[in-house]
């Protein structure tokens, strides 16, 4: 039996049974928080239980998803989460930080931090006995979608604007969804299937509209928490002491802000847990041209008013925010800070990770743009050691990745051509 205990909305702190409601709160259109019974899980699990198992994958934190795992193994939903972790050390010299460390989502089977939450997702689905999924999408939640699902044999479709990355489009295509380009924004593609999962009675797995998006982005979270402990001993080692570290402080880019909510209540379920003392500050950055949620919190306000969203990072292009409340929370409540990025800095951020041997779409790059402005305005200090968090892959977009570095020479093919030109 699962603790799955049921939902709370996020508004108005109304609860739910898991029968009850499918999506967001019926009074007022809250987000649902999934409750988990932790008094029940403290009961029955410790930490050890989870750090000794065998699975790497984000199902390794089974015991804490209100979901079961689908059936079968070794398929790409099998395999989502488990992401690496670099240490960026030359990138940390550069930003004078003694500790800057990357974790790289773009290793997910359909290469975007979205695996976490389709994965889960399609595992709800299952359990419903879901005909059809649904979703709309920049490109990535699709395509995360569009291959969990082809992984298990469920149908999906999505809904993607237009003007979505060919790579992306490409990938929803060859996952065999269907797929309909919406003549609009992503904002209006949300909409649009909306009003078709009530019409059509398709199960919708829309960015902070199903609440089970952020219980598979919050994996990530677990995962930190997991690699901060060993991390952590072998930085004291080094270092020669007992403690006193600053608390890791997470970057990551912000769009409808559902990730860095999934973040946030990963890291409440393990204080909640008493597994984890402290939380890690979480800084949301997102672009000039699309900082609805950035803009409430330079305004401390509570109501988060939409944008007219421009920015080349597709991924983090919205201009009403679906999870905006939960996340303006997960950053006041850890101690974090949003931070806002021109274009111009994305692209220089993917050249920087570049050289690092990290390919970063633009979304992806953005957190570390994020980083950057951070330390120049002083937000982070030295001592804070960092992680930056890549969302997505650089070959899901390839046009922006050729707006941040100098085209290749084309030469003749002999020797004295390419004398020439050294
Ligand atoms: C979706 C996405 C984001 C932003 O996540 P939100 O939950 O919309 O805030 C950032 N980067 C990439 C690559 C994404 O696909
Ligand atoms: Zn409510």
């Amino acid at each position: 039996m699962k603790d799955f205990a049921g939902y709370r909305c996020s508004v108005c702190g109304q609860e739910y049974s898991p029968s009850e409601v499918t999506y967001t709160c019926p009074r007022d259109e809250g987000n649902l928080d999934v409750v988990l019974d932790y008094d029940s899980l403290k009961k029955k699990f410790q930490p050890e239980d989870i750090l000794s198992r065998r699975d790497f994958s984000l199902w390794r934190y089974l015991p804490l998803l209100p979901v079961e795992e689908p059936s079968g193994s070794a398929t790409p939903l099998h395999a989502a989460g488990g992401t690496p972790v670099y240490l960026l050390q030359s990138l940390a010299d550069r930003l004078k930080l003694e500790r800057l460390w990357l974790k790289d989502e773009s290793r997910n089977p359909t290469a975007s931090f979205k695996d976490r939450a389709s994965a889960v997702v399609v595992a709800r689905a299952r359990e419903i006995q879901a005909d059809t999924v649904v979703t709309a999408s920049t490109g990535n939640a699709g395509a995360a979608l569009a291959g969990m699902a082809a992984a298990v044999g469920q149908k999906a479709v999505i809904f993607a604007p237009k003007t979505a990355p060919p790579a992306k489009v490409a990938q929803l295509l060859v996952f065999g969804a269907k797929v309909y380009l919406v003549n609009g924004t992503y904002d209006d593609a949300f909409d649009l299937t909306i009003q078709a999962t009530k019409e059509f009675g398709w199960y919708c797995r829309n960015t902070g509209y199903n609440p089970f998006t952020a219980e598979g982005k919050k994996t990530a979270a677990y995962e930190i928490w997991e690699w901060w402990h060993t991390a952590h001993r072998e930085w004291h080692k080094e270092a020669g002491e007992e403690s006193g570290h600053a608390p890791l402080s997470v970057f990551v880019s912000v769009g409808d802000g559902n990730i860095i909510s999934g973040l946030h209540k990963g890291f409440k379920d393990l204080v909640a847990l008493g597994w984890m003392t402290g939380m890690p500050r979480l800084f949301g950055v997102q672009a000039e041209g699309s900082a609805a949620i950035a803009n409430a919190f330079q305004a401390k306000a509570d109501k988060i008013t939409p944008v007219k969203a421009d920015t080349l990072a597709d991924s983090i292009s919205v201009d009403q925010p679906r999870d905006g409340l939960r996340a303006l929370r997960a950053v006041r409540e850890s101690s974090g800070s949003y931070i806002t990025i021109p274009d111009q800095e994305i692209l220089e951020a993917i050249a920087d990770l570049g050289r690092v041997g990290v390919f970063a779409e633009p979304a992806g790059a953005a957190a570390y743009a994020g980083l950057v402005r951070a330390v120049r305005q002083g937000i982070v200090s030295e001592g804070d050691p960092v992680l930056v968090i890549n969302t997505g892959s650089g070959l899901k977009d390839v046009k922006a990745a050729m707006r941040s570095i100098n085209e290749a020479p084309v030469i003749e093919p002999s020797l004295a051509a390419l004398k020439k030109m050294l």
